[in-house]
């Protein structure tokens, strides 16, 4: 079901544990700010999960109340994950989910990575 991107950060939800290390993950990539981990059912031969580290329900409260260190630290995350996954040439996809609407299913801010194969148009 697609959360509210308003609703208050809650601790329980999956990535928070995968943070945590109570649930295991395919790890790609970590630092100090993001954890990049390949998604669970994947929709490309390449689809890849990056989350900051903060507790941030959405891109909404990110954009609104990181700190600028904590936004370009994920930012450099996601640019370093596709770069050192290979897939700047040929090219791939990004995509954040927010809210009922953008269909969001895990209230802890995450951008899908999608690349391996041609993408077509924009995901509807
Ligand atoms: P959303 O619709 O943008 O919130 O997408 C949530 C994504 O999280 C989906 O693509 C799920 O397959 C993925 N997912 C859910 N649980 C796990 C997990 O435990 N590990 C990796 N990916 C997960």
């Amino acid at each position: 079901m697609p959360i509210d991107a308003t609703q208050p950060y809650d601790d329980d939800n999956i990535f928070a544990k995968i943070l945590r290390g109570e649930i295991p993950n395919k790890t790609v990539y970590e630092d100090d700010f993001a954890l990049a981990f390949h998604d669970i059912n994947p929709q490309a031969p390449t689809h890849v999960l990056v989350i900051p580290k903060g507790r941030y329900v959405s891109w909404d409260d990110f954009s609104a109340k990181a700190e600028a260190e904590e936004i370009a630290g994920f930012v450099r995350a996601v640019g370093h994950v596709a770069r050192t996954m290979g897939l700047v040439e040929p090219g791939y996809r990004l995509l954040a989910n927010i809210g009922g609407h953008g269909h969001q299913e895990v209230p802890h801010l995450h951008v899908h990575l999608f690349g391996g194969r041609p993408l077509g148009p924009m995901l509807m």
